[in-house]
């Protein structure tokens, strides 16, 4: 009797197995696994906030937030909860400034470990404790989840506080029709990790990148993935979007006369 139950287990396990697997999108580019760089030691106070800055969290309470009842504060620190949050204001390009820190305890591997995430709208700059933790490389920290691996691992150890300054610019879209692409700039820790790269899509772990789309204004979100993952000083700044320049617009630069007119 116990050989059958534990044999029904097993097969029900390796069927949730196949079904969660086959549920994966994977875009089966061989990328190059990003070389590391330190970053150097964690900050020792949260960075300034910029005088125009809205402040999304301070330490004090998620009021910002969507959902931010169900994350909780320890310490001038919101520990990522039940759930996403997502920020009531909703926003054009901008600039946004987040710290984090993976858990100190290390559990799990892979996507498992200190796995979270910073959106704007649909696209995730994956958040992910990879300091020595090897997982598909467009998933892990830095990546555009599914998309692009950063350009260097540029990771501070589990539990050492981090930052991630990203600029996201916006889509433009003309009723259905994509007129200009969103794109995403990102440092970790300083260092250039996503350089102005083209957004091609939703973020997904099931479906191709694909464009579509929506209101002009998104909300920031922050991701829970089940792990306990620290926050604290998140800002934003809203910024203009660089104007639309039809490609033949664009004419060679014409060499200055600095002898004027000739006869
Ligand atoms: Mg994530």
């Amino acid at each position: 009797m116990k050989k059958t139950l534990f044999a029904i287990a097993a097969i029900c396990a390796c069927l949730m197995m196949v079904s969660v697997n086959a549920q994966e999108w994977k875009s089966g580019i061989q990328w190059k696994e990003p070389p590391v760089v330190d970053p150097g030691p964690e900050p020792a106070a949260p960075a300034n906030v910029p005088s125009d800055a809205i402040v999304l969290f301070d330490g004090k309470d998620m009021s910002a937030w969507n959902n931010g009842e169900n994350w909780k504060i320890v310490d001038g620190v919101v520990y990522s909860g039940r759930g996403y949050v997502s920020t009531k204001q909703v926003f054009g390009s901008i600039q946004l400034h987040v710290e984090f820190a993976t858990p100190s305890e290390v559990k799990g591997e892979g996507q498992g470990r200190g796995n979270s995430g910073v959106f704007y709208g649909p696209y995730e700059i994956q958040v992910l404790d990879s300091y020595i933790n090897k997982t598909y490389y467009d998933g892990q920290c830095g990546a555009l989840y599914k998309q692009n691996p950063p350009a260097v691992n540029a990771c501070r150890k589990p539990g050492e506080w981090q930052t991630y300054d990203i600029i996201f610019m916006r889509p433009i879209f003309d009723g259905e029709k994509l007129v200009k692409p969103g794109y995403v700039t990102v440092f970790q820790n300083g260092v250039l990790i996503q350089n102005h790269l083209r957004i091609i899509g939703e973020t997904s772990f099931v479906q191709p990148p694909k464009i579509t789309s929506f209101d002009e204004k998104q909300p920031v979100r922050l991701q829970d993935h089940g792990n306990p993952v620290r926050f604290r000083n998140i800002w934003v700044r809203e910024i203009s979007d660089s104007p639309v320049q039809p490609i033949e617009d664009e004419s060679p630069v014409k060499p200055i006369d600095v002898f004027g007119p000739q006869d």
